[in-house]
């Protein structure tokens, strides 16, 4: 996680994105920040009021990004009214472009392994374990019995480790993936690279990830802003929440923070 810096003003952080639009991003996580988690990960949508300011930003600022660990099909429905925010599923494995999903051709290799691991898990772990398999991550989901943890996360770190997959530990989840080299924070490094500014939203552990991405930027450019924004939860602990410039309370905090910074542009209409 990055290291802690001077405290950055709201009022500061506003006026280095409103002075510089074509140059400023936002970016979110999908999942916790700007959509409730729900024990049917199928279920969810993103809270109110956050697709009007998502489709706001795409008009005011350069680059808007939802970067998660849904497959790009997933976020492809759930934004297809935005075309202008782009979409980034399975950690940078998935991108989608023109409203058609491409898939990292890095990652083809692995489906077979992938598809073996959601049958073994489906097999070898508790009912009560959700498994979600994208075919090409498997998402071990705990929150119908919190007390299985333990059991969930020996049994993937031992396929992680037989099978050379990575690891990632989220709320009440586990999900393996290949070992390719993606996370969110090198899916941020290169979005943020054209950019002065750039804001990440997010509320679990993968996400540090873009917070030490926008962190590294700023030492290597001092004149590049970075806004970190955590959005606390019990379950993440606070880890994130010490690394983040901000800490909102709730997914629907999150759409009243964008409220606050599009009512800072000239002529926003919300
Ligand atoms: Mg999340």
């Amino acid at each position: 996680m990055a290291t802690p810096r001077a405290p950055r003003h709201f009022d500061d952080a506003v006026s280095a994105t409103v002075s510089d639009p074509g140059k400023s991003g936002f970016f979110f996580d999908f999942d916790g920040t700007i959509a409730p988690i729900m024990r049917d990960p199928e279920a969810v949508l993103p809270v109110a009021g956050v697709m009007e300011c998502l489709r706001e930003l795409t008009k005011l600022v350069g680059r808007v990004a939802v970067v998660s660990a849904r497959p790009a099909a997933f976020l492809s429905d759930r934004f297809a009214r935005l075309p202008g925010v782009r979409l980034f599923g399975l950690y940078g494995m998935q991108t989608v472009i023109d409203g058609r999903v491409h898939t990292d051709a890095e990652v083809a290799p692995w489906a077979p392994v992938m598809r073996r691991l959601a049958a073994d898990a489906a097999r070898e772990l508790p009912g009560d374990v959700l498994v979600q398999d994208a075919s090409l991550m498997v998402s071990l989901h705990y929150r119908a019995a919190p007390a299985l943890r333990g059991a969930v996360e020996r049994w993937s770190s031992g396929k992680a480790a037989e099978l050379g997959l990575v690891e990632q530990f989220g709320r009440m989840v586990v999900e393996l993936r290949p070992p390719v080299g993606r996370d969110k924070g090198t899916i941020v490094a290169a979005e943020i690279a054209p950019l002065t500014s750039a804001w990440y939203f997010g509320d679990d552990l993968s996400d540090g990830r873009a917070f030490d991405a926008l962190r590294l930027r700023e030492r290597r450019d001092p004149a590049f802003t970075g806004v970190a924004v955590a959005v606390a939860n019990g379950e993440t602990g606070d880890e994130l929440a010490r690394a983040a410039d901000f800490t909102l309370d709730s997914p629907d905090e999150t759409a009243a923070m964008l409220n606050d910074v599009i009512r800072a542009f000239p002529g926003a209409r919300i």
